[in-house]
């Protein structure tokens, strides 16, 4: 399937997001496509066994939330909507934390995620910055580079496994996805440095 034209058609992105769903290294992933690649996608996700979610959009863009978990899927996506249809701009605890685990994401990962929100910290740039400082010094890590969340810590345990597995897989399956990743992370540390 990953030599299938309908799969090289999708986004970079999309296929660095789904192929570590179908291979068992996260439970759930979620992705924004446009109304042309939707044929494409649903027909790589049938051939994959994963399950789905989708909301449509006015806007021609469709986001799909997927996994092979039905209970994980479900649960997810009522509460995803229900946040979602609420217009509401106050994420919780239980929102990061549901969302977190769904996208398999270490637990001091998503705790320290949340508790720099609460604080009014901006996770992202206190990561990039942390990140840039241990590059020069030449003790990052590059599997950091293939993981969805922002770290912990520069040397969070759980998100050096993780990312081990993520570059695995990805570069077993489709190694112009697992670039891709890799230098969107890298250039976004490097701006930093
Ligand atoms: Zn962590």
């Amino acid at each position: 399937m990953y030599e299938s034209k309908e799969w090289k058609s999708l986004s970079l992105i999309a296929r660095a997001e789904l192929i570590p769903v179908i291979e068992d290294v996260r439970p759930g992933a979620f992705l924004t496509i446009s109304k042309e690649f939707k044929p494409n996608l649903e027909q790589c996700i049938q051939e994959s066994e994963i399950l789905y979610h989708v909301e449509d959009y006015s806007s021609g863009n469709s986001r799909y939330l997927v996994s092979k978990n039905k209970e994980m899927l479900n649960d997810t996506f009522s509460y995803w909507k229900s946040v979602y249809d609420s217009n509401s701009e106050c994420l919780d605890y239980k929102y990061h934390n549901l969302m977190g685990n769904f996208f398999g994401y270490p637990q001091c990962c998503i705790d320290y995620f949340v508790d720099a929100f609460s604080c009014g910290r901006m996770p992202g740039r206190d990561w990039n910055g942390r990140a840039a400082v241990s590059f020069k010094k030449g003790t990052y890590n590059d599997v950091f580079n293939y993981v969805f969340h922002l770290p912990c810590r520069v040397n969070c345990k759980e998100t050096r496994i993780l990312g081990e597995n993520l570059k695995d897989v990805l570069e077993k399956y489709d190694m112009e996805a697992a670039e891709t990743i890799k230098n969107i992370k890298l250039l976004s540390i490097l701006k930093r440095c």
